[in-house]
């Protein structure tokens, strides 16, 4: 092959994944067993990639594509199930089944870090191609059979030919705004953040709790049996340096207080504020590029969704290629952003309604009453607990194609 003007290397693969986050990753993985080849083009370092702190809460679907994708192993050692999670309200903790109320079904707790360190060991471990603190990446002719992707890496420029492109590079990458003009975007910017840290401490709870309280909203979650993972709702231009370790415990202890439980404290080992965002742009495809993960939505944490998104829509993609590759129909890739917006829509309402319900908006007594009036109907009727249940524990990776099938057959 004789590399283009100003590109020193051309390489050939079949799948170009840009992004080495969960979505990415996995989506190689899932790649890698089915025999179809890729290369994952990353721009930050593995060791910052791997520290990332970011989700911990895992569907059942997840898990079931991560041991399809073959990184379970570790995951099932380590990964701690709860059945259930906590709402805390008016001074009173209440336990939602979440398994009872969603036919068994439960989540796994286990850091992002630890899934993004599996899937990158198992990626080297197999010798595939992943290329860290790559340069300069950018996407060209989608609209043709034969897209490319040009980086430079190591002081090199190469240029990458490959059959379809993966945008699988979070919300700030670059694939989501070569196609901008294709897109329709939808968002929601809220007025207030997440102050998370992650503390040297046992979790307090056996399982997470979600306050809602006048103070603002809290959440104990953990990421190990001795990593607590501990946020506090803010104001949305709060800065960090407002908020020394002393400040957060004792703003903790207010919000998630109960007479006879203790918040256990210790050491705060990593702190940040997170904004909190709603966002989906459609259609998640054009051409040969196509869009997974962050990079063409966004829920804020609340519900506990992005990464589950994120491993769902590649779960889709991966099925659709295999298809294509060995059949020759193009049926699943046509069909992949509308089959992953079904999802992510539900998804969307979903972590927005949780995080309506349990944050404070300002000063306004009467949205307060509204909580409370929602969070009294959870924890009182069965057929509220469970919609809150079904979609925490994720609706089933097939529930978008089989919703599809129940509109088609009526
Ligand atoms: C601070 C924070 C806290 C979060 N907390 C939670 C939580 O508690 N619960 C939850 O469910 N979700 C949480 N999320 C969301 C969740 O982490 C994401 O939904 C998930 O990481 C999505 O995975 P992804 O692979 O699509 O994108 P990402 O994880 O963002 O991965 C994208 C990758 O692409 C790389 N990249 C970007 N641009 C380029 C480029 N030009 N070239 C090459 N590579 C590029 C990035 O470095 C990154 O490695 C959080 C997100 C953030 C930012």
């Amino acid at each position: 092959m004789t590399p283009r003007h100003g590109v020193s290397r051309t390489i050939r693969t079949q799948v170009a994944i840009v992004g080495a986050g969960p979505a990415g990753l996995t989506l190689a993985c899932l790649l890698a067993g089915a025999g179809i080849e890729s290369v994952v083009l990353e721009n930050r370092s593995r060791a910052y990639v791997e520290e990332r702190i970011r989700a911990g809460v895992l569907e059942q679907g997840t898990v079931e594509v991560l041991d399809a994708a073959g990184v379970g192993e570790r995951l099932h050692r380590e990964g701690i199930v709860h059945h259930g999670i906590y709402l805390q309200f008016a001074g009173e903790r209440h336990r939602i089944p979440l398994s009872e109320l969603a036919d068994g079904r439960n989540i796994v707790i286990y850091g992002q870090t630890e899934v993004v360190k599996d899937l990158i060991q198992a990626r080297l471990d197999a010798g595939l191609a992943l290329r860290f603190e790559v340069d300069g990446v950018r996407v060209h002719e989608i609209e043709t059979d034969r897209p490319r992707v040009t980086f430079a890496h190591q002081g090199e420029r190469f240029e990458l030919e490959c059959d379809v492109i993966a945008g699988t590079d979070g919300f700030h990458g670059v694939c989501r705004p070569a196609i901008e003009e294709h897109l329709r975007v939808f968002s929601r910017d809220y007025p207030f953040a997440w102050l998370g840290i992650l503390a040297a401490a046992p979790p307090s709870s056996d399982e997470l709790v979600y306050a809602h309280h006048e103070r603002g909203f809290a959440l104990l979650s953990l990421r190990s049996l001795d990593r607590s993972r501990l946020y506090l709702q803010c104001a949305a231009d709060e800065r960090l340096d407002a908020w020394p370790d002393a400040r957060i415990w004792d703003e903790l202890q207010r919000r998630v207080a109960l007479e006879g439980w203790t918040l256990v404290e210790g050491a705060v080992l990593e702190k940040g504020i997170a904004p909190m965002r709603s966002f989906v742009s459609e259609p998640m495809a054009h051409g040969r590029l196509f869009l997974a993960g962050d990079s063409a939505h966004i829920v804020p944490p609340t519900g506990a969704k992005g990464l589950n998104l994120a491993i769902a829509d590649v779960s889709v993609l991966a099925e659709a290629l295999v298809d294509w590759y060995r059949t020759g129909s193009d049926a699943g890739l046509a069909e992949y952003s509308a089959t992953c917006l079904r999802r992510v829509w539900r998804a969307e309402q979903f972590s927005y309604w949780m995080t309506s319900m349990l944050h404070r908006p300002g000063d306004d007594p009467f949205e307060d009453q509204l909580q409370l009036s929602q969070l009294r109907y959870i924890v009182s009727s069965e057929a509220a607990a469970r919609t809150l249940a079904e979609n925490y524990v994720g609706l089933p990776l097939d529930h978008s194609r089989a919703q599809a099938s129940v509109v088609r057959g009526a």
